[in-house]
């Protein structure tokens, strides 16, 4: 199946829907004021901000405006862990703990703020149910550099449009109710394209067979609970003298039945996690949608300089293919003008084929996709 539009999401895309931009994401992160003070949330931010004030505060407590660039955070628990050494006095398998803690805080938090703003819609959100409302599938694939399940959940609620096909032969699995995954078939014939080269918080990976199971969004924090093990939670205690003990659950892989579930993450790093099975396919999949449409639609997406391989593939595509695409930036907050001179600078500024919005989603950008047909004529 080839498209004509290609979405293409970044942080600005989901903080339409009370999700925190890249700049917010620390402290979205480390706040748990509405959180219960003896919850899983709780002891994982103080276990990670433990790390942060050892390695980065020189002992001091950092505030979240404190924090180095996640980044920075990232990169080097990464360049140390995966080369098998010690950072201070966090060896590389309590490194690889921290890296754990903070991305199944991550899930939980991305998951927190949205169900915040959907108790409590604001403007931004009802014009993003607009979109959801009229999304066409048929012509649109979407290319999310997010791991959050906006787009999944916004369609499958606006116009109950529940199966994903996320381009890397992950397959649909449920949680039972004794708690192991099994797969299932989704019986709907209409599928949104949905492409995540930096993986998805409802994804889990088997490091046995390799294979990726997705589960509906709304089941993401059991795959929370998958992912910080019981051992996990052990070595948390015996390193900040926590007592509490939390729910975990190691359901074991429906293909090979072993108990190998987990994650892959490209995270905010500079060594992202690419060379994955799971990440390669999505890959392929992101260029073959390059190639075909013919429309590119960036959204809330402003190229940071950390994702210098997808920058790599646009290029590439761009100057590889005869009829070159037609751009949309659709952008706002502000740095909208350096975002749009960003992308002037890097695909050219081609009379009649580029189209610069810098006021976030407002009907203006509706109308325009509408016009390209992201969006089915009302
Ligand atoms: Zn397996």
């Amino acid at each position: 199946m080839s498209f004509e539009n290609l979405l293409i999401v970044g942080a600005g895309f989901s903080a339409n829907a009370g999700l925190p931009l890249a700049s917010a994401f620390t402290s979205a992160l480390v706040n748990t004021e509405k959180l219960p003070l003896d919850g899983p949330s709780n002891a994982l931010v103080r276990f990670v901000s433990g790390f942060v004030d050892t390695t980065f505060a020189e002992g001091r407590t950092a505030e979240p405006d404190d924090w180095p660039e996640l980044e920075d955070v990232f990169t080097l628990v990464d360049l140390s862990a995966n080369s098998g050494h010690h950072l201070g006095k966090y060896s590389a398998s309590d490194l690889r703990l921290v890296r754990r803690a903070m991305l199944v805080r991550m899930i939980r938090m991305l998951s927190q703020s949205y169900s915040r703003r959907h108790r409590r819609p604001d403007a931004a959100w009802e014009l993003l149910e607009q979109l959801f409302a009229g999304f066409d599938e048929t012509s649109t694939a979407v290319l999310s550099m997010n791991w959050d399940t906006v787009i999944e959940t916004g369609v499958a609620r606006s116009q109950g449009l529940e199966r994903v096909d996320y381009g890397c032969d992950a397959r649909f699995a449920e949680f039972t109710e004794k708690g192991s995954l099994r797969e299932r078939s989704r019986a709907s014939r209409r599928v949104v394209s949905l492409t995540k080269p930096h993986g998805s918080v409802n994804w889990l990976y088997c490091d046995s067979c390799r294979d990726v199971f997705w589960v509906s969004p709304s089941s993401t924090s059991k795959v929370a609970d998958v992912l910080f093990r019981k051992h996990d939670w052990d070595s948390v205690r015996r390193i900040t003298g926590l007592k509490q003990s939390y729910t975990t659950r190691s359901p074991k892989c429906p293909h090979c039945g072993v108990e190998a579930l987990g994650t892959r993450f490209a995270t905010f790093s500079f060594r992202k996690a690419l060379d994955f099975p799971v990440h390669a396919a999505s890959w392929r999949t992101a260029e073959t949608h390059l190639k075909e449409s013919i429309n590119w639609v960036f959204f809330g997406y402003s190229m940071p300089s950390a994702d210098f391989e997808f920058k790599y593939l646009l290029k590439r595509v761009q100057l590889a293919e005869r009829t070159r695409p037609r751009i949309t930036v659709i952008t706002g907050g502000g740095g909208a003008e350096e975002t749009i001179k960003r992308f002037e600078r890097f695909f050219g500024d081609v009379t009649d084929e580029r189209f610069y919005f810098r006021h976030g989603l407002t009907s203006e950008v509706l109308d325009h996709l509408e016009e390209i047909g992201v969006i089915r004529a009302s």
